[in-house]
Formats: C-alpha cells, structure tokens, sequence
C-alpha cells in the first residue's frame, strides 16, 4: 500500500516531533482507503502516556521502567484512542495508521515497535536528532512472518 500524505500534514508530524524533544511524541493518522492507496486527511497529536510511569505500568507493563520511559517508548491512552476512533467515525474516517518519534534515533522501527505493531496499519517514524526532524519514514508488518517493511509515503502538495 501507499500512504498519501500533504505537506502540511508531514510538517505537523515533524514539528510535534520536535516539540516533544527529547520525549518520543505519538500520534494517530485518520484518513480512508481507496485500493492500494491510504489517504491521510488528518494527524492528529495525543499525548504519550510514557509520561505517567505509574499509570503506563498498569496498562502496558515495561520490563524496565528506568529505562524504556517517554524517551525511548510511547504509549496511547486507551482513552484517547477511543475518542479518536469516535471522532474518526463521525467524519467517515478511519484509523489508517500511527506515529512516534525517535529521539537521536534513526527513524527505523525498533524491536519494541514491531512487537507492539497490528497488521495493515502505517506505522510512521521520525528521527529527531537534537531537537531537528529529519528523516520521515513509513513501516507496515508483512503479511507473513511479521517482519516490518517500509511502505511508501506520497507526499502531495
Ligand atoms: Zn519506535
């Protein structure tokens, strides 16, 4: 597949990416689907739940929280995540994917991300790396064997 975004909509990315500095920030991509292509309408920003310790470990334990915190991992609060898919439905959108940063990381998926990532879904990374974005990709599991592969990004207008 082919996830179409605007130019706005990738500046938005990269610009909350910079914003959260050097927290990883996370967010949800709305759009809809016409064959092999995803059209993005909407990145909307949410909030990493990484920030809350407690509350992260409740829902989505990490086997360190000393060291896998809103630095190195995000979260999504179920909460906003339901609002979002409710938001979403209203408008005749759908969750077309995800994403996150990855501060002074490359903006490659980790073992962390492939192992928390669902089928079909986008899943988009950008690298900040001092506080600038820089490379903005695109990953998406593969049909078999659960391996990420990139997937193509349109950038349009
Ligand atoms: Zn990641």
């Amino acid at each position: 597949m082919v996830l179409r975004i605007n130019q706005a909509q990738r500046e938005a990315i990269c610009q909350h990416g910079a914003r959260d500095y050097p927290s990883e920030c996370c967010g949800v991509l709305l759009g809809d689907v016409n064959g092999e292509l995803k059209h993005v309408r909407d990145a909307v920003a949410l909030k990493n739940l990484r920030h809350d310790v407690n509350q992260a470990q409740e829902l989505l334990p990490v086997d360190d929280p000393a060291r896998e915190t809103e630095r190195n991992r995000f979260l999504i609060d179920p909460l906003d995540q339901l609002r979002v898919e409710k938001e979403a439905r209203a408008r005749g959108l759908e969750v077309l994917g995800y994403y996150h940063s990855h501060p002074d990381h490359p903006a490659r998926p980790s073992a962390y991300d492939r192992e928390h990532a669902w089928p079909w879904y986008s899943y988009v990374i950008v690298s900040v790396e001092r506080g600038i974005a820089k490379d903005l990709t695109c990953w998406a599991l593969a049909e078999e064997g659960g391996m990420f592969l990139p997937e193509a990004v349109e950038v349009v207008g």
